[in-house]
């Protein structure tokens, strides 16, 4: 087999058996790699109704036949599980050399159940996964996790990745961290992680599968590398997405004080431009990219000295979302939540609610420990970070994420919970960007810039951005059939432009690495496929049609300033677009897949096997 082993490391940590599982090729032909075939296991590993932080609950690491292939931006892996924060399904990206590795050590995947007695190190090292003791690497962060283990096991070249005290404390939204910081942030992988008590994997192997035409790959892999250094990418090389701050400001697209507004007068101070001149120590790039879009910041007032990666979503959320304009603290909230393991969006967004409860009463000084919980308040702002990834104090409150927050609080407090099926909004402000308001209420991991690039047209002259029509749908599940492939392939996102036909383009790779035929209509179609798979998933596990929403801030007020000062979006306009997704999917009214769609997309034979397969597995 070129590209692909076909197989799959499966261990279960309570009886600590593991054995190799074979991917049919139907399944790597339909869902590709990553996202998508992560997707197709987890429906077939995971049962309904698993208790997200139970030992059911599988924690699926997903390769791709792009990895080891030299073509830029491609080492990157795929992290599957049932997002304890949304009781859907979670999926997030991570990068660099983990995804060499894991290709070499664990066939295209690594699916992880169980849960251990004591807190566990797996390591895999050409061979047979080992669990060791991991007792002494307890309440470390991320980064001194990695480390740790690289000097317990003598090699800097293991690739580890791990969970930080976030993880450890079941944090919702902890994330799981690797080769020096990348994370796979969002959906709360590192709660599964720290609830099958696994501190950190260790991987080192040799196993790599051939290229179906190696040269051929080689001489578009040459080409590809050089069109990367181009305009399209030019953003990315420059400025990285911290560029975003100034441009989404202008147009009043920039989540400020809990998307009370959406353009921030100290915006100047955290945006890109000032950032880049003021903290910039280098930039950094993941294996294998020629783009490198990674900003290193460090701090340079008198205070203690912090440095990590920045980027637009944690800019915004650390910064303008809790009304913080100076760069110094927002840089060590970063670091904070990388250190801690937790995503930066969802911890920023929880804070930013509390801020909202304490402005309004709700939660008081003596619910805080006495922190003045106030917007703008970047010590306070520190403070709770770390009480969340510790669960202590206000912190175990916000370590639940916003939904399941404002249920406990309650008092109203759920009308400016920024979040959509229990995952936190991204930022991208839904009433001056409505395409991406649709994009953001039907996705299935819920409030996902990611999944979703719905925004492209807003950023267009494609479409008016203040207002609906009935083309959005449409766009919007394009938009996602697109981001499936992408993450699928794994191509890094910012590497889209670079194409001159995204499709034609991918659908030639991978043929030249799998030796498979595969035409660009076959991709769109595995897209959709994909994307179908996920609400099937979903629906599987409770979704119903109200989970397609907004939060009731976006649909009940208007914004308040800048350019889109007046403008709101109503549940009439949103309902609207939701309609028009529905149908350009081919689903019906209820938002439900009929049996024809799937017999069109292929599911209904795969999915009868794995049922097979199942009941072969359990007899
Ligand atoms: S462009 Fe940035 S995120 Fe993408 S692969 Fe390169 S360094 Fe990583």
């Amino acid at each position: 087999m070129y590209g692909y082993h076909g197989k799959a490391l499966v261990v279960d940590l309570t009886s600590r058996i593991h054995r190799w599982d074979t991917i049919p090729e139907d399944a790597l032909r339909s869902f590709i790699g990553g996202i998508g075939l992560g997707t197709y296991l987890l429906w077939k590993y995971c049962p309904a109704g698993a208790d997200p932080l139970g030992p059911d609950n599988p924690l699926i690491f997903v390769s791709s036949p792009l990895v080891g292939s030299r073509l830029t931006t491609s080492s990157k892996f795929a992290v599957l599980t049932k997002s304890p924060l949304t009781g859907f399904i979670g999926d997030s990206l991570s990068s660099s050399f983990m995804a060499t590795e894991l290709k070499k050590t664990c066939g295209d995947a690594l699916i992880v159940t169980g849960s251990s007695d004591t807190p566990t190190l797996m390591l895999i090292d050409r061979g047979e996964p080992q669990f060791l003791d991991a007792s002494g690497l307890m309440g470390l962060g991320t980064g001194e996790t990695e480390e740790a283990v690289k000097d317990l096991l003598g090699d800097r070249r293991m690739r580890v990745a791990s969970i930080g005290p976030a993880g450890e404390n079941l944090v919702r939204y902890a994330s799981i961290a690797n080769d020096g910081g990348r994370q796979a942030g969002r959906c709360g992988p590192g709660a599964v992680m720290g609830s099958k008590n696994m501190k950190a994997i260790a991987l080192r192997g040799d196993d790599s599968p051939p290229t179906a035409q190696p040269e051929a790959t080689r001489v578009f892999a040459r080409d590809l590398s050089r069109r990367s250094l181009g305009p399209a990418t030019e953003k990315y090389r420059e400025l990285g997405t911290m560029a975003n701050v100034s441009v989404f400001n202008r147009l009043a697209a920039l989540p400020t004080r809990n998307f009370r507004e959406s353009t921030f007068e100290g915006a100047e101070r955290v945006s890109g431009e000032h950032l880049h001149q003021q903290h910039l120590e280098k930039n950094a790039n993941c294996a294998n990219c020629t783009i490198g879009c990674e900003k290193i910041l460090v701090t340079n007032d008198s205070k203690v000295k912090a440095r990590g990666r920045m980027e637009y979503e944690s800019l915004f959320a650390l910064g303008p979302l809790c009304g913080v304009d100076d760069p110094n603290l927002v840089i060590r909230a970063a670091a904070i939540c990388d250190q801690l393991g937790m995503d930066t969006i969802s911890a920023g967004v929880s804070v930013a609610w509390a801020m909202e409860c304490f402005d309004r009463g709700i939660i008081s000084a003596a619910d805080t420990g006495g922190i003045d919980l106030v917007f703008g308040n970047g010590d306070a702002l520190l403070a709770v970070l770390e009480q969340i990834g510790r669960r202590e104090g206000i912190g175990d409150l916000l370590a639940d994420g916003t939904k399941r927050a404002s249920a406990t609080v309650g008092q109203g407090s759920d009308a400016w919970a920024m979040h959509v099926k229990g995952l936190e909004m991204p930022g991208y402000e839904p009433r001056s960007l409505k395409t991406m308001a649709l994009g953001l209420a039907v996705t299935p991991r819920g409030a996902c810039h990611n999944r979703s690039s719905a925004y492209e047209a807003d950023f267009s002259d494609r479409v008016d951005r203040f207002s609906v029509d009935e083309q959005r749908g449409r766009i919007a599940a394009e938009s996602e059939d697109f981001s499936a492939v992408l993450d699928s392939l794994i191509w890094c996102k910012f590497l889209r432009k670079a194409f001159n036909d995204f499709y034609e383009e991918s659908a030639h790779v991978y043929t030249m690495i799998t030796g498979w035929e595969m035409s660009a209509q076959d991709l769109k179609v595995a897209g959709e496929r994909i994307n179908n798979l996920k609400k099937l998933f979903n629906v599987r596990e409770g979704w119903h049609r109200s989970d397609d929403t907004l939060p009731p801030r976006a649909l009940q007020e208007a914004l308040p300033s800048g350019v889109a000062a007046g403008v709101g979006l109503a549940q009439e306009e949103l309902d609207f677009m939701i309609g028009g997704y529905y149908c350009a999917r081919g689903w019906n009214e209820d938002g439900l897949i009929p049996e024809e769609k799937l017999g069109e997309l292929g599911l209904s034979g795969l999915l009868t096997r794995v049922a097979s397969a199942r009941i072969t597995d359990q007899s």
